[in-house]
């Protein structure tokens, strides 16, 4: 049972009238379904509450119509009519005991209303601050807008409570919430009683505070969520302002919200940045106030929370991505079962599915955003259908993935690997600068297949289409990845272009094999994702010159999406990689690379001693279509079906491939549903015509 060095962590904690069971605390996440898909929300909110989570928070919630962050896609609470959607979603957070929080936000400067068209409000008049500098301006909020400011986050809080919801967390951290625009001299620029010193400055959460505890502070906790440093310049609200803030409203929320800086920051990539990251701005706060702090860092470590709490760091243990990647990790701690605990990689690709309003995906928990969808649940498989046995062909994510599933779900399996370890490209790429945590996805996996008795591994199998068929397995799964292509196709090339044969080229895959280029090496990066980024570091790490080719706008275009991208060009930059954006390469010779813009197709030439290309995979699926091609043998052979998964179906990034895994398992032996949709939908009920 649990180890009593973590009781701590499951000590009730009161949050001004309503008491959390326990300290485990998940912060306000997107999830990029929001109002577009609010039961597959809930029943993700509802998966954390069944893992034991003591407070389980929405993510941020518009409202007032008046401000709003169109094209992403979170919640609403515009008007009465929103209010059932929110009951479903506190109802889900507070089944298991759980509090329900809603965070309520107002963008101000952040909400270009591209939507609602309503002209923004924002604490003084400013363009619109986005990821898209949308050409829009606010206007500056006059003291009526204020007075109707405080009523509209009166009337969200009234409606939260006729919702359900326990808590209401008034956002102003990321540069996100409307609090921080006031408390910022970036974004606040008064001459008025709102602006000018820090008392001034927070004026207005002072009032708002005010306002919804009259209102609804009898039965609600409030809490305020702020940047422990807003990192914009000498203006920026400063983790020393944050301090003094505090200090001076010591007991002005029921709970202070620590986030770290940006967005960027706070959800910070394991590339980049260690578990606990915040630890240094959030220490002594604690000596400033009366009321209880939550504060987050990645927290997978039993042994870290315990810490943020003895060491009077923190009271609650604040997490979003690794209540994404393991919503049962209370419980799983509760329950003395550490090592069962699928911890976060910090690969960011949760928020990707935000910035891509699609919906989230996580490439360690492959059942997120999928619990209503699909019905799958984080924890527990369908049970076994009408056959037996399973050969997984390849030890990658995928193949990982599957046979972890299928064994759980009591099927036969036996996976065969080529090579001498289990993870595939996570067993290469965990050894690439800045990726070791991404290793997790392999060993969470191996973990949980040896502990069961029905998994055999042969490694150094690679096996053919004879061997498969001589194996006589009911079910062929081939999960056997993908390989970096030599000829340079992806995006600029559709079809192969000149390259001397007698230059020295590498791919990804010669470098994680250990091949080392030496002199100047050009990197040619038609990938976008993550891949070029850091070969360029280990390039350099390892003595070369670098020089990044992309024909892209930015280094690593698509870590846009995962929040890295800034950082990637600032460590290469600082690293001396020449970067040459808006560039392809036309030709490689021997001794140089020819270079195009891409705007006017002008070219130079480029001297180098090796290029290291990094273009598009293409999928290892010799095994599959042999297979395929002997279909007249599988009933002989007692092979019902063959199936081709993850990247050696389509290449993409890992968390495709852990997918495809786990689906192939959930649908094994399953009901032929034929041109069905194979998840539900929330389709827009139509209003009167
Ligand atoms: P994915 O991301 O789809 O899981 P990976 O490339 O990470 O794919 O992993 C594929 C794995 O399959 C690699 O470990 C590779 O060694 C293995 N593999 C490829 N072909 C065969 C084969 N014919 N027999 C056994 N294993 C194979
Ligand atoms: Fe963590 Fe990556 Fe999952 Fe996000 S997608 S929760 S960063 S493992």
């Amino acid at each position: 049972m649990r180890d009593p060095r973590y009781d701590v962590l499951f000590e009730p904690m009161r949050i001004g009238p309503v008491t959390a069971k326990n300290r485990f605390y998940q912060v306000p996440h997107c999830n990029g379904g929001g109002y577009r898909d609010p039961s597959a929300a809930a029943a993700m909110r509802g998966s954390k509450a069944e893992g034991g989570w003591g407070v389980i928070f929405t993510e941020q919630c518009e409202m007032h119509h008046t401000s709003e962050i169109t094209p992403f896609i979170e919640l609403r609470l515009w008007e009465d009519k929103d209010i059932p959607l929110l009951r479903r979603m506190s109802e889900a957070m507070k089944s298991h005991g759980a509090l329900a929080g809603i965070q309520l936000a107002y963008s101000g400067v952040n909400g270009p209303n591209l939507y609602t068209r309503e002209v923004p409000l924002a604490v003084s008049a400013q363009p619109i601050r986005t990821f898209t500098n949308d050409p829009v301006q606010a206007r500056a909020l006059d003291k009526s807008d204020i007075r109707d400011l405080r009523r509209w986050f009166v009337n969200a809080a009234k409606r939260s409570k006729a919702a359900g919801f326990d808590l209401i967390c008034l956002y102003g951290a990321h540069g996100f919430g409307i609090f921080q625009h006031f408390l910022s001299r970036v974004t606040n620029h008064r001459s008025d009683e709102y602006g000018g010193p820090l008392e001034n400055r927070a004026r207005f959460a002072r009032e708002v505070v005010a306002d919804i505890r009259d209102a609804v502070g009898d039965t609600m906790g409030l809490t305020l969520r702020v940047s422990l440093d807003e990192t914009i310049g000498d203006l920026g609200f400063s983790n020393a302002e944050v301090r003094e803030f505090v200090e001076m409203n010591r007991n002005l929320p029921d709970l202070w919200d620590l986030a770290h800086g940006t967005w960027e920051d706070c959800s910070g990539p394991s590339r980049f940045k260690e578990e606990a990251a915040q630890q240094a701005l959030v220490q002594g706060i604690h000596a400033l106030t009366d009321r209880p702090i939550v504060g987050v860092g990645r927290f997978t470590s039993p042994d870290v929370m315990a810490r943020m709490i003895t060491s009077g760091t923190l009271d609650f243990i604040g997490c979003a991505r690794p209540s994404i990647a393991d919503p049962f990790l209370p419980r799983k701690i509760d329950e003395g079962r550490i090592d069962d605990i699928r911890e976060c990689i910090g690969c960011n690709i949760c928020v990707s599915g935000d910035m891509t309003m699609s919906i989230s995906r996580c490439t360690q928990n492959p059942t997120f955003m999928e619990e209503w969808r699909k019905g799958w649940h984080p924890e527990r498989m369908n049970p076994k259908g009408g056959s037996q046995s399973v050969l997984v062909v390849g030890a990658g994510p995928a193949g990982l993935e599957a046979t972890r599933a299928l064994a759980e779900r009591g099927y036969d399996v036996v996976l065969a690997e080529a090579g001498t370890a289990l993870g595939g490209r996570v067993a290469r790429e965990r050894h690439l600068p800045g990726l070791s945590a991404w290793g997790r996805v392999a060993d969470y996996r191996a973990y949980q297949i040896r502990q069961k008795s029905n998994v055999e591994i042969y490694f150094d199998s690679r096996l053919d289409a004879d061997s498969v068929l001589e194996f006589g397995f009911e079910h062929v799964c081939l999960a056997t990845g993908a390989t970096w292509r030599r000829d340079g196709v992806a995006r600029q090339h559709v079809v192969p272009f000149e390259i001397d044969a007698a230059m020295p080229l590498f791919t990804p895959d010669d470098l994680m094999s250990g091949a080392a280029p030496s002199g100047h090496v050009v990197i040619y990066d038609d990938d976008h994702y993550y891949m070029g980024g850091v070969l360029a570091e280990l390039l350099v790490q390892k003595g070369c010159t670098v020089t990044l080719i992309t024909p892209a706008a930015y280094v690593s275009e698509w870590t846009l999406n995962t929040l890295e991208q800034h950082e990637i060009h600032r460590r290469l930059a600082g690293m001396g990689v020449a970067i040459e954006l808006n560039r392809g390469v036309t030709a490689i010779g021997v001794g140089h690379v020819q270079s195009n813009c891409t705007f006017t197709d002008q070219r130079r030439e480029t001297p180098c001693d090796a290029v290291v290309m990094v273009a598009s995979r293409v999928e290892t699926n010799e095994v599959y279509r042999d297979l395929t091609a002997r279909q007249a043998e599988w009933a002989d052979a007692g092979i019902k079906t063959v199936q081709i998964i993850g990247d050696a179906n389509a290449p993409g990034p890992i968390a495709w491939a852990v997918y495809a895994g786990h689906r192939y398992a959930r649908e094994l032996d399953g009901e032929d549903i034929g041109d069905a949709l194979p998840f539900r939908r929330e389709i827009t009920e139509l209003a009167a015509g």
